[in-house]
């Protein structure tokens, strides 16, 4: 049975991912930092599914989560890199600590995880995939330290197919448009959910399950000449050239 490993898997899209990827019949390490989130929710899935207490942004507790995969499975097929913190600011507001904490996790935590994870992912000939952001593909205000973040996770993933493709190892990235999680919700003001609203051709958020489905079919076989790939699931919005205050 393949396995998967999802960051970030505790709520969210992370956690309707891992649902998802239990339903096409994958075994599925749901990854997360918040022990009391991972006992609700993600400790209830069923026999292909254990939870992994971690830190994406910590390598010794990485190394640790992987042994661990291993120790119960053996293998891993795929690996999705979802865990993400948000912190809307203006530059001049935006200082050196909440800039890193960003990064430490939306970026430094991608890289991380799937270096950590390429050996298992070369011996299967897995798939990586990376969650990054419309924020990564168009600017706004605020965004300063998240947008950057998510863009650079947009040429990591570019850097991991070009490396792993010999090795048969795909790696691709999802770009979700807003979806009303805990991450979403203390970022949005009133202002920014209506003009989104406006912004985007199908007129609203997106669903965890919308993502969840995009990200599935890329880890699934149904991808096997898909990679390199830059995919926006956001009803539209990337496609028009509607600005966000
Ligand atoms: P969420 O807050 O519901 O879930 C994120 C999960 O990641 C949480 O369970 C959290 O505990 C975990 N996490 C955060 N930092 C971690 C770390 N260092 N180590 C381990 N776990 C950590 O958020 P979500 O909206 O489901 O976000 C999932 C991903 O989707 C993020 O990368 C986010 O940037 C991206 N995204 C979300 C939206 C949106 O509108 N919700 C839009 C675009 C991109």
């Amino acid at each position: 049975m393949k396995c998967a490993i999802v960051t970030g898997a505790a709520r969210g899209i992370g956690l309707a991912t891992a649902r998802q990827l239990l339903a096409d019949g994958w075994k599925v390490a749901l990854v997360d930092r918040d022990a009391e989130a991972l006992e609700t929710d993600a400790a209830v899935l069923g026999e292909n599914a254990r939870t992994f207490l971690c830190d994406v942004s910590d390598s010794d507790q990485i190394d640790r989560m992987i042994s661990s995969v291993l120790e119960w499975t053996g293998r891993i097929d795929g690996l999705v890199n979802n865990a993400g913190v948000a912190d809307f600011g203006p530059i001049e507001e935006t200082n050196f600590d909440r800039w890193r904490t960003v990064m430490e996790t939306n970026l430094d935590g991608v890289f991380l995880c799937s270096q950590a994870a390429a050996p298992a992912l070369r011996e299967s000939g897995g798939a990586i995939v990376n969650i990054a952001s419309i924020s990564g593909l168009r600017a706004s205000t605020l965004r300063v330290a998240y947008g950057t973040s998510k863009a650079a996770v947009i040429q990591l993933t570019k850097q991991q197919a070009a490396e792993l493709g010999e090795f048969n190892v795909r790696a691709n990235c999802v770009c979700p448009g807003p979806v009303r999680t805990k991450l979403a919700m203390a970022v949005h003001s009133q202002e920014i959910i209506d003009a989104y609203h406006d912004a985007i051709p199908l007129n609203r958020y997106g669903s965890e399950q919308e993502i969840a489905n995009v990200i599935a079919f890329l880890c699934s076989e149904k991808a096997s000449y898909v990679t390199g790939q830059v995919i926006a699931v956001d009803g539209g919005f990337e496609s028009t050239g509607v600005g966000l205050p």
